[in-house]
């Protein structure tokens, strides 16, 4: 079965997803900070205003929680959630504010990459993206850049509730060209799912997605 919204196929190792009980752990300003743990986790990563918060907080059902990162002095922090005291959402640093000059430079900070280049734990990266604008060059370049450094990603795509555009395309054209640009480097199209912090969709999808890759990380 093929996950309504997505290209993700469900498998043997889907199991249970749900979130029962989520803990503010530790925010870590430097890789080598992060807690000390094997348990599995996730990198949770888009633009700033792409709707990680929003996101975030879908997943949990909890109104505030992603906001610890959104504190003054937290927004550059690398900040650990662990889910039913099994796993973790890594909420990381935003990249390229829309309101800066140069929005297409990849303006990461070199401890971003480090954790990413050395977390054993790292399940995967969900690259979130926003569905009501057409492709953006910084999305591509992270996304290439995680793909050169064989980091494995999911693209959520956000905002899928967002119809009324005042001029450009839906969400779901603005995909179809996202993913033709992602074409272009990746030989296999990585996992793709379509999201809404309004409505609802793709939460639990998402969730499921989550709990194989966790499952079978775990084998
Ligand atoms: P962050 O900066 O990536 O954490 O983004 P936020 O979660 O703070 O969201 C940025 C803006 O987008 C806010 O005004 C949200 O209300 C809006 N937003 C976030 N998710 C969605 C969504 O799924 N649909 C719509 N229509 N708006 C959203």
């Amino acid at each position: 079965m093929i996950l309504p919204g997505s290209n993700i196929v469900v498998g043997p190792y889907a199991g249970h997803s749900q979130i029962k009980e989520v803990e503010f752990v530790k925010s870590s300003g430097r890789a080598k900070d992060c807690p000390k743990d094997d348990r599995p986790e996730f990198a949770i990563l888009g633009r700033s205003n792409v709707g990680k918060s929003s996101l975030i907080n879908a997943l949990v059902r909890k109104k505030e929680l992603a906001l610890t990162s959104k504190k003054p002095g937290k927004t550059q922090l690398i900040n650990h959630f662990l889910v039913n005291k099994s796993w973790y959402i890594v909420d990381l640093p935003g990249y390229g504010f829309a309101k800066a000059p140069d929005v297409t430079r990849m303006d990461w900070s070199s401890f971003t990459k480090g954790y990413f280049l050395n977390r054993e734990s790292l399940v995967g990266v969900l690259l979130l993206i926003d569905a009501s604008v057409p492709p953006q060059k910084i999305d591509l370049d992270c996304a290439n850049w995680l793909g050169r450094n064989n980091i494995p990603l999911t693209f959520v795509f956000t905002k899928c509730d967002k119809m009324k555009v005042a001029k450009g395309r839906r969400p779901d054209e603005n995909i179809k060209s996202f993913q033709q640009l992602i074409r272009e480097n990746y030989p296999h199209h990585p996992p793709w799912i379509m999201t809404s912090s309004v409505t609802g969709l793709g939460r639990d999808e998402l969730l499921l997605h989550m709990s194989q890759l966790r499952n079978y990380w775990d084998q």
